[in-house]
């Protein structure tokens, strides 16, 4: 049977809460190059007035002090995002090239997201204690003010409603920056957000464009009193930088280089499925990726076997073809970096599987990438040390737990881990050793609103999901009362 793409109408992106007079430029389909949206580009000046209408609405609206209404607007928008799931997939998967199923799932996910902070919009709870007979302290928890909230473009979805869904909850203002490449599905998403009759004007606003030129403007505009951001290490160290002048509140998710580790003992089949579904996740962009799996000897050239042979099995394809398991990379400029990676592995390693440029109908005309396993590799080769963001996998034997944990650390990130084992006692072991901000045991790539996620180390800090990720959004104010006569 063949598929055949169904007819597209491009959204429109004209909303009053987006903030652009610039340029219109056109937003391509990584799998076919078809224009997928035309996106208008902010200016300076629009940065300026979305960061000042978010400013008079934080002052003015009450929106801050009305947790109920807070709650009522956010659980409507997770209702939409639900209703709206089959067209907002769609542009998902046209725009940034994940396949309709993994789409699908990231709405879903992002609905999942709005939905839990909706319920924490009611109890953004402070704390009292006595200070003595006549001294009171109120601890307040108070929201952070106008939030600038950056997203990359792998997940443009759900690590945007990361964000923006607890600043939301705990009374910021957000001005919203999409990643350059996914700027149609975030606008489509937060469209929904926006016409919510009770959103007060003004408390969601949104500028697109260019990082270094509109994410810059936006990082250090004076009215900005936070800046979430998502994106690689490299960038968000200067994210960092820049807001350090003006010593701004900065939470930041970053990229990740994150360890797989076999055991022996392990449910083996399902560590097959699990070094897959690390690595092979959104074409391998994804920043938990599990991208350097290590196995313990005894298991390596059997385990090394197999999974070669299923990652030949993945099919690459349209990611609109409910049969493709494995869609584009996101941009020419993506699939260029992570070829360059394949080829480096292949000459200081061993190539298993991948290389080779894909051929044949879409395969030809999009930015696919086969998917590609590299063994023997040299620890410091940047194919190991580095955060490739593609299908590349890298494998290592390792002889006991003591060599596991080692390799495993052997990394400037600290974002993710994967350890398959029976053994309830190394399990333990092992995932207090690795320092990283999650450890799936005999599981991976599963996240839920209610658990954080962050990272240790070069991936940054601050942590997003679950009760902190509220509180990220939060400054932390003492009202201190006496009620003695007299002062001393
Ligand atoms: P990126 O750093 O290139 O861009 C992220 C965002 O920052 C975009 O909106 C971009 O326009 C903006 N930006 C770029 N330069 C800027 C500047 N100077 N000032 C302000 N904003 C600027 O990242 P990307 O390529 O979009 O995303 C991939 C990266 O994101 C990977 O490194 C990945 O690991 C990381 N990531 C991390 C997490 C996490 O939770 N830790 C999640 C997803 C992606």
């Amino acid at each position: 049977m063949t598929f055949t793409r169904p007819p597209w109408t491009a959204p429109a992106l004209d909303h009053d809460f987006v903030h652009a007079t610039g340029q219109v430029t056109d937003d391509l389909d990584p799998a076919t190059g078809a224009v997928v949206a035309q996106v208008r580009q902010a200016t300076a000046a629009d940065v300026d007035t979305a960061v000042r209408r978010a400013r008079t609405a934080f002052a003015r609206s009450g929106w801050r002090n009305d947790g109920a209404l807070r709650a009522r607007v956010l659980s409507r928008y997770a209702q939409q995002l639900r209703e709206h799931t089959d067209d907002l997939a769609e542009l998902l998967t046209r725009e940034q090239g994940k396949t309709l199923g993994e789409a699908r799932s990231e709405i879903a996910g992002s609905a999942s997201m709005v939905d839990y902070y909706a319920g924490l919009a009611r109890a953004v709870y402070g704390r009292a204690i006595a200070l003595g007979d006549t001294a009171h302290g109120v601890i307040l928890r108070e929201p952070a003010g106008v939030v600038a909230v950056i997203t990359p473009w792998n997940w443009p979805l759900t690590l945007l409603e990361r964000s923006l869904a607890p600043a939301l909850a705990a009374g910021n203002a957000c001005v919203v920056k999409p990643a350059s490449l996914t700027p149609a599905i975030t606008v489509a998403g937060l469209a929904l957000l926006a016409a919510d009759p009770e959103l007060p004007g003004g408390i969601l606003t949104c500028v697109t464009g260019p990082g270094h030129e509109i994410g810059d403007a936006l990082v250090g505009h004076r009215d900005v009193d936070m800046v979430a951001f998502t994106g690689e290490s490299v960038t968000g160290a200067q994210v960092m930088r820049m807001a350090a002048g003006q010593a701004k509140k900065v939470a930041l998710e970053l990229g990740g280089k994150s360890p797989n580790i076999v055991f022996a003992d392990a449910n083996l089949d399902k560590a097959l499925d699990g070094a897959l579904n690390a690595i092979f996740t959104t074409s391998g962009q994804i920043c938990t990726a599990g991208s350097r799996l290590l196995v313990e000897a005894a298991i390596y050239d059997e385990f090394t076997e197999s999974l070669v042979k299923r990652a030949g099995q993945l099919r690459l394809g349209d990611p609109l073809d409910p049969d493709t398991t494995l869609g584009p990379l996101v941009s020419a400029s993506q699939a260029r970096t992570v070829t360059e990676y394949i080829s480096l592995g292949r000459a200081e390693g061993t190539l298993l599987a991948g290389g080779g440029e894909p051929q044949g109908g879409i395969l030809s005309t999009g930015h696919f990438v086969a998917p590609a396993v590299i063994a023997d590799l040299p620890p410091d080769s940047r194919v190991v040390r580095e955060e490739v963001f593609g299908p590349v996998l890298t494998v290592h034997r390792f002889a006991d737990d003591a060599e596991a944990i080692r390799l495993a650390e052997d990394t400037e990130f600290g974002l993710a881990a994967g350890i398959w084992t029976r053994d309830l006692d190394r399990a333990w072991r092992v995932g207090r050793a690795v320092r990283s901000g999650t450890v799936w045991i005999n599981t991976y790539h599963h996240f839920y609103p209610e658990a954080e996620v962050g990272g240790f180390r070069g991936s940054g800090p601050g942590r997003q999901q679950g009760v902190d990720g509220l509180l990220e959004f939060t400054e932390t104010k003492h009202l201190n009362f006496d009620s003695s006569a007299t002062l001393w």
